[in-house]
């Protein structure tokens, strides 16, 4: 793991200059014909790496998306086989991990009917597409060439199933310039790619005759381009060592590309990197960030983020593209030079967000485009935020609240402002998305961010928990996510003291700066913008106790509701949670449920006690200037 990011990152080393992502588990993926074609092994090993979790591996880490459904379930033995329903209409989308279970189930009932030979050519056709989409969507990195660099493993018995359920994303990689090494990132080769490509695989065992004229054609328009477009003359069938070698050579060009492309992806300075390495931290060190990315958090952790899960590769955002947006993004939020509402608060955000997505295994809920979609709107909830308040807008009259028609003024131009930068080319992320694609990406996007608006906080927080107390609750992902951002966006009294008074600080100075432009417009002042009259640590302590605590509490239970299903048969002490078994009934009949890690409990009662400390120790301040003046007047009078 370190040792590793010392190699890399040394000038010296022979292999500085790139370091990868390395694979979920290498074990599992040389036992990766075992899947599909052993007979039915014992029970899936238990994962050494965190079911759900980030799995640091080397210097890297890749985000890991599994269900605990299938978890220590053993295959199926042959007599089983017989019995699946081998009919490929319901089948679930092929990103999920459900999908990698049924594809390997699939691949087994299709052998044993080969063996038997009694396949249906289009069960056959079918089933096989099926997988191979399947696969697609599964990633491992390509280290091997990597000089030596490439990050091994380090929980060798890390689970196939996680494994499996994968997600394409590889993290911060390193590479070094003679003057200052800095880190690269590159992308990982498909699953199938690597497979295929190797000349033992198991293609070149395959005799030629076995594979049926159907599933050559099938093959070599799956795999190859060339055949797609040239017709074939119906009496010339594809060799299949033609069609096989064929296949090499496109993986053989794909790897060039990737190679090509992979220098374009963007530089991490090593502080960065390093400073990455905690990100799953609850209270991870923003400002430690920010500083080492010279005070572009915006920029680094974004392209962290949008990499690690994927997204880069699976909705194939141009790295240059991601980049300049990011940049943008981060002047965007520059531009009014805000204490608190800035780019820090951004990546702030952002990094909650991905804490709830990942360490509570949330992401396990949610499809690659709800998790882009979501990391988008923590990124940009705030975008050229002018340093105050919708109130300050409505009351004064500006252009934007005249635009927006007093409602969730900032809100609007948050979302707005960011979906008008995304249509500029340079700057559009999201090029390649479908137009459904995209659509539910922006409806989420806009759903979500609109919902930060803290007047709407009393109703979200009222609408959730009567939709939890029912029976049988259907949780919308939609409002879900908005609880889940809004909550992040107010988390800073829930991480560790330090950080919560420094945000603390920056927060009241850009209350008090609209207080001094409302004195000098002859406003009212805004509740806490007056700096001389104002209550910092009552007022602290009242947000927490009747904002920030039960915001967190309605989170965490809708979190639980939607994972419980997801995790159940998962019993573990993961990062992620755990399946506790409530008090009450018998064993036999009690409900078990699943409950996620909650580091900001610990942190919000010793926030609110040292809040209380302080506003013990400013009253008795203001009581003694209090007294002074008084004392002062009664020598005044008597003089
Ligand atoms: P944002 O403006 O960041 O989108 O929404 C969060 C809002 O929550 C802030 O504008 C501010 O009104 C409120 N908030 C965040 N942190 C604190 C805090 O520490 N104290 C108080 N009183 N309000 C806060
Ligand atoms: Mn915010």
């Amino acid at each position: 793991m370190y040792p590793l990011l010392g190699r890399c990152i040394s000038r010296r080393s022979p292999c500085a200059c790139v370091a990868v992502a390395s694979p979920p588990d290498r074990r599992a993926v040389k036992d990766d014909s075992a899947l599909a074609a052993a007979p039915a092994p014992g029970p899936t090993p238990a994962p050494a790496g965190r079911n759900g979790q980030l799995a640091k591996q080397g210097s890297l880490t890749i985000v890991r998306r599994s269900s605990g459904r299938a978890r220590g379930r053993p295959p199926p033995g042959d007599e089983a086989l017989d019995e699946v329903d081998m009919a490929t209409d319901s089948l679930p989308p092929v990103d999920t991990p459900d999908a990698c279970d049924k594809a390997a189930l699939r691949l087994r009932c299709l052998l044993r009917q080969l063996e038997k030979g009694q396949v249906a050519a289009e069960v056959l056709q079918q089933n096989l597409m099926y997988a191979t989409r399947v696969l697609e969507a599964v990633f491992i990195d390509e280290t091997k060439d990597a000089g030596g660099c490439s990050a091994e493993a380090d929980s060798p018995s890390a689970s196939p199933h996680s494994r499996r359920a994968a997600a394409a994303g590889a993290s911060a990689a390193a590479s070094s310039s003679a003057a200052a090494p800095v880190q690269r990132r590159r992308l990982r080769t498909p699953v199938w790619a690597r497979r295929l490509a190797d000349d033992d695989d198991e293609l070149s065992e395959v005799q030629p005759d076995a594979v049926p004229h159907e599933v050559r054609e099938w093959l070599a328009s799956t795999f190859t381009r060339q055949l797609a477009t040239t017709r074939r003359s119906t009496d010339e069938k594809p060799k299949f060592r033609t069609v096989a070698h064929a296949i090499r050579a496109g993986i053989f060009v794909d790897r060039i590309y990737r190679r090509v492309n992979s220098s374009a992806l963007m530089s991490f300075p090593p502080e960065v990197v390093k400073v990455l390495k905690t990100l799953d931290d609850w209270s991870f060190d923003i400002f430690g960030l920010s500083e080492a990315a010279q005070q572009q958090p915006v920029k680094f952790l974004g392209y962290d983020l949008i990499n690690r899960y994927g997204i880069i590769h699976k909705f194939k955002v141009p790295p240059a593209t991601l980049e300049a947006f990011l940049s943008r993004v981060e002047e965007g939020y520059c531009r009014y030079r805000n204490p608190y509402h800035n780019n820090l608060h951004a990546a702030d955000v952002s990094h909650a967000v991905h804490y709830m997505l990942c360490q509570t295994g949330l992401m396990n809920w949610l499809t690659d485009l709800e998790i882009f979609a979501t990391l988008v709107a923590a990124l940009i909830h705030d975008f050229e935020h002018t340093g105050t308040t919708n109130n300050f807008h409505v009351m004064s009259g500006t252009d934007t609240a005249l635009l927006y028609n007093d409602r969730a003024v900032l809100e609007n131009h948050h979302v707005s402002a960011a979906f008008r930068l995304m249509r500029d080319d340079d700057c559009n992320i999201l090029q390649s998305l479908t137009r459904d694609e995209f659509r539910e990406f922006r409806a989420l996007v806009i759903d979500t961010v609109l919902a930060t608006d803290m007047s709407f906080h009393f109703q979200q927080l009222k609408t959730m928990r009567g939709l939890l107390s029912l029976a049988e609750p259907t949780v919308d992902k939609s409002k879900a996510l908005s609880l889940v951002l809004h909550c992040c966006d107010i988390a800073h009294p829930a991480k560790r003291w330090e950080l919560h008074q420094r945000w603390t600080a920056l927060l009241l100075e850009e209350f008090f700066r609209q207080g001094d432009r409302e004195r000098d417009l002859g406003l009212p002042f805004s509740p806490l913008c007056d700096r001389n009259n104002t209550l910092v640590a009552e007022s602290q302590i009242g947000f927490i106790e009747f904002i920030v605590e039960p915001s967190l509490a309605v989170c965490s239970d809708m979190m639980e509701t939607v994972l419980g299903p997801i995790m159940a048969g998962c019993k573990t002490d993961s990062a992620a949670g755990s399946i506790a078994e409530e008090g009450g009934p018998p064993v036999e009949h009690q409900t078990r449920r699943y409950t996620i890690k909650k580091p900001w409990s610990a942190c919000l009662a010793e926030n609110k006690r040292i809040w209380k400390e302080q506003a013990a120790k400013d009253a008795e301040a203001r009581a003694q200037q209090q007294q002074q003046a008084e004392e002062a007047t009664a020598t005044t009078a008597e003089e």
